[in-house]
């Protein structure tokens, strides 16, 4: 089952990723953006570790409402409201309880990402963070219903954010400030497809 302790697991190695692969986000961003995606999550994950240290949030729910509300507050991006819309929304989701098992873990990352969906209005081929999300959630999804453990299915996830991020490469924007580009935008890698891949991966780690 998923506590607390897991959702702060998570969030320490997210946040280490997140530092090692700053340099490589925000070069991703420089021809399809404006060069700052990795400097936007490296300041919105170390202001939530910080906060969930100071206030210690008790329920996997708290801690990522926590979360998402320091990214909403910290990250001065479009990557900042709509992750901070998902971890949000999942952890409203999640209510009050201390422990939860994956299958409404499952559902609380769906309402997350149906969640930045619907505020941001991309769908899958928009060459957007869902790009990796979408994927993410089918896979986990399939194998649990599937049988397969928290763990595996996570893992699962984790490549299908991975696949998803390098597909975004052919596509051509349609949504954010990669769409300015028009055509120019293909033939580069999405950012935000591929810090949704680091977070997935984050999960995946966390659960092994
Ligand atoms: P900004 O574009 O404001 O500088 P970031 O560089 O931090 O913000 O984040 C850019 C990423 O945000 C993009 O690579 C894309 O994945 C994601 N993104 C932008 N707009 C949307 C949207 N409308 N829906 C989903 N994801 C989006
Ligand atoms: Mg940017
Ligand atoms: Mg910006």
């Amino acid at each position: 089952p998923v506590d607390a302790a897991f959702v702060r697991r998570w969030l320490a190695a997210a946040t280490d990723a997140v530092e090692r692969d700053a340099a490589h986000l925000t070069e991703l961003d420089s021809p399809i953006g404006d060069a700052d995606h990795g400097t936007n999550m490296r300041r919105g994950f170390l202001a939530a570790r910080t906060a969930v240290e100071q206030e210690q949030p008790q329920t996997p729910g708290a801690v990522l409402v926590l979360v998402g509300r320091t990214l909403i507050s910290t990250v001065g991006g479009a990557s900042g409201p709509l992750y901070g819309t998902l971890m949000r929304r999942a952890g409203k989701e999640l209510g009050e309880e201390q422990a939860v098992p994956a299958d409404r873990l499952r559902d609380a990352l769906r309402a997350g990402v149906d969640g930045v969906a619907q505020l941001g209005g991309a769908a899958p081929g928009d060459k957007t963070m869902l790009d990796a999300l979408v994927p993410a959630l089918e896979a986990l999804s399939g194998a649990l219903d599937g049988g397969e453990d928290l763990a595996r299915a996570l893992a699962a996830a984790a490549a299908a954010a991975r696949e998803g991020a390098q597909a975004t490469t052919p596509l051509r924007a349609r949504k954010g400030r990669a769409s300015y580009l028009g055509e120019r935008s293909i033939g580069h890698q999405d950012p935000g497809a591929t810090s949704s891949a680091l977070l997935v991966a984050a999960f995946a780690d966390t659960a092994r």
